[in-house]
């Protein structure tokens, strides 16, 4: 009988989870001022019904539509009655999440397997096992998230107080690719500690916290339920029947601006107030005893090849912002070192002006908020071949050579530059 029921459980967990077949992904790519402007048309008509993997930014960058069975032909007769061509960029998603996975990368290797994905769970016994295994290790327990999991970061330190470097992965779900490489870097750090000069440099020079899964509620509903989920799973206050608030529209700073929505079900839904979301909330708190202290923030997304500065809230590339030059020079050299081992080239730019604007980020909220000097959103690899469904042969380059641009910073003394000004 209980064999029974656990078959019974594990078949309704297994039909529970959503199919992608027949979705596709569009691909348009803007060519002129005109098109650029019929495509953010579209994009303000259609964003609360499709999901844009990549939405519109400027000229020549390339706009990528996801659309479920049932709209896949209104979008197209959409985009042809607005003169927009397109390509059919990923012809049915199904099959690349069934491709994802590297089926005989599993116990390809002794202890822990750096080359696969990892449920919630493992994640989080992962942090347990570091702090076991190393000395230099400290698992944090930051607090809990809205459905009761724990927010957990690794501390890496060689000891004493120093200034510290904060990372964090996963605040959107489905980026996997993000857990992944903090959870590869994390590793270097620590086997490489005392063995290669740099790596022992830079755990000697800060106090390194790394958060590899903040959205741990959305993570696992994305394991469990729907490869594409993005937000978090608190339900909106003032729309109960719609589920999550996108953490990366939630913090405080400009909180409710541009490239935010107020609606509930929208993927880019700001949250009932600055900082509702549980998790933005609960690691904001902890963050607050560094106050001051914190040398370099970054919150790491895929995919698109970015590494963007503040201010994310605004088009306007005039507004004061001090620190740009040293934040695009350090970001130079960082992406410099990261495509060495592969050629990987990323983009530079202030995130706002550059891309597009999105009120409530992190990057805004690690400089303004925070007040730190060096505050970065990065969109990990790639440039859509694969878009949030990297497969797990490609953990191990992204982890390698992000880790090249995460030794750049740690080996740098990462200047405070002039005051951060109250804007
Ligand atoms: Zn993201």
């Amino acid at each position: 009988m209980k064999l029974l029921c656990a078959l019974l459980v594990f078949v309704a967990s297994a039909s529970a989870v959503k199919n992608y077949a027949g979705y596709q992904v569009l691909r348009v790519v803007p060519h002129d001022m005109e098109q650029l402007q019929r495509l953010h048309d579209l994009y303000n008509l259609l964003q609360d019904t499709v999901d844009f993997w990549k939405e519109p930014t400027r000229l020549n960058q390339p706009v990528d539509i996801m659309i479920g069975p049932n709209l896949v032909k209104d979008v197209k007769l959409e985009l042809s009655r607005r003169d927009l061509d397109f390509s059919i960029y990923v012809e049915d998603i199904q099959t690349n999440i069934d491709n994802e996975r590297c089926t005989d990368c599993v116990n390809a290797k002794a202890g822990f397997n750096y080359n696969i994905y990892h449920s919630a769970d493992e994640i989080s016994q992962w942090v347990t096992a570091m702090a076991t295994d190393y000395s230099i290790v400290t698992e944090i327990n930051i607090g809990k998230s809205h459905e009761g999991r724990d927010i957990k970061a690794i501390k890496i330190s060689s000891g004493g107080r120093k200034r510290v470097i904060y990372i964090q992965g996963g605040i959107h779900a489905r980026e996997w690719i993000s857990p992944a490489t903090m959870m590869y870097m994390a590793n270097e750090m620590v086997t490489n500690y005392g063995v290669d000069s740099a790596v022992t440099d830079m755990v000697d020079n800060y106090d390194w916290y790394i958060v590899p899964s903040l959205n741990v509620d959305g993570y696992a509903y994305s394991w469990t339920n729907d490869r594409m989920w993005r937000k978090n799973r608190q339900p909106a206050f003032s729309l109960p029947s719609c589920v999550g608030t996108d953490l990366n529209r939630n913090y405080p700073y400009k909180w409710g601006g541009i490239g935010a929505s107020p609606n509930p079900c929208s993927e880019t839904f700001y949250g009932d107030a600055p900082l509702s979301g549980r998790e933005t909330s609960v690691v904001h708190k902890w963050l607050q005893r560094f106050s001051g202290n914190i040398a370099l923030f970054i919150d790491f997304h895929n995919y698109s090849q970015l590494w963007l500065y503040p201010w994310g809230y605004t088009h306007d590339k005039d507004i004061r912002q001090p620190h740009k030059d040293l934040q695009h020079a350090l970001a130079i050299k960082a992406t410099d070192a990261l495509k060495v081992p592969y050629g990987t080239e990323y983009f530079v730019g202030m995130s706002g002006p550059d891309m597009y604007p999105a009120a409530g980020a992190s990057e805004d909220y690690g400089y303004a908020t925070l007040r730190v000097s060096y505050s970065y959103i990065v969109e990990l690899r790639d440039e859509g071949n694969y878009g949030f469904l990297i497969p797990e042969s490609l953990i191990e380059p992204s982890g390698i050579e992000t880790f090249e641009a995460l030794k750049v910073l740690g080996n740098d003394p990462l200047p405070k530059g002039p005051p951060i000004p109250v804007v």
